[in-house]
């Protein structure tokens, strides 16, 4: 498959879907280990994205990098929360890769998927294991550099299931949830969890175009 402003945005309107369905799921999660708003911050930002993408015209929002740059613009302006500023700076730097092409590769893709991973890392300075959604997008770049085509969608599914699930498991050292301590064994994380959302709508864009 190669990724095209099509599948840009049916990806981002799947996630946006995903994220409003499980909106109470999210903020319960962070009710336990945080001050329960990620549900509601992550729901009104990619509804506020499919509105943005629904009204941008052609001329806008020619290229992949037109719809990331003005998802995460949305982002900035419609989230309070860490999450926003963190999805925000992932989205800015796939577009600054995309730059101007119209037929986006595995391999650039990939190099986006980095960028998006190491701008989270400098914004939130958080490292594997950490319990945030860094966890998923490094687990989820890892899947993408050992492919050589778009992965498939089954794998890139499972990965990022597991790295959430994983997070069970650790203990928060960074954003609210790092007041627990201790305490936050056993929870699964928020953004770990709205990230598997988000990787887990490109997996439905990979199946259905695995032909291509
Ligand atoms: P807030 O914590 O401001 O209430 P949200 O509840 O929307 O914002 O988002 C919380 C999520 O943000 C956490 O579950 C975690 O995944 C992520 N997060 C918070 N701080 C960091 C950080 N420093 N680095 C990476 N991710 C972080
Ligand atoms: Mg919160």
């Amino acid at each position: 498959m190669n990724f095209t402003v099509e599948k840009a945005k049916d990806w981002l309107d799947k996630t946006s879907r995903k994220i409003n369905e499980q909106k109470y799921f999210l903020t319960a999660l962070d009710r336990a280990i945080g001050d329960g708003d990620h549900g509601m911050n992550m729901a009104r930002g990619f509804q506020a994205i499919h509105e943005a993408l629904e009204d941008c015209s052609k001329t806008n929002c020619q290229t992949v990098a037109d719809v990331f740059r003005l998802s995460a613009r949305t982002l900035m302006t419609t989230v309070g929360g860490a999450s926003g500023v963190l999805y925000a700076t992932a989205f800015l730097q796939m577009a600054y890769v995309f730059q101007s092409e119209t037929t986006i590769t595995n391999r650039t893709f990939t190099i986006a998927l980095e960028k998006a991973k190491d701008g989270i890392q400098t914004r939130g300075h958080a490292n594997y294991g950490d319990k945030t959604l860094l966890d998923v997008w490094i687990e989820v770049v890892e899947l993408f550099q050992q492919s050589v085509n778009f992965p498939k969608a089954d794998a890139l599914e499972a990965v990022a299931k597991g790295a959430m699930e994983k997070t069970k498991k650790s203990v928060a050292q960074k954003g609210k949830a790092a007041l627990y301590e201790q305490h936050s064994v056993g929870h699964i994380d928020p953004g770990a969890a709205s990230t598997y959302y988000l990787f887990a709508s490109l997996a439905e864009v990979c199946k259905e175009n695995e032909y291509e």
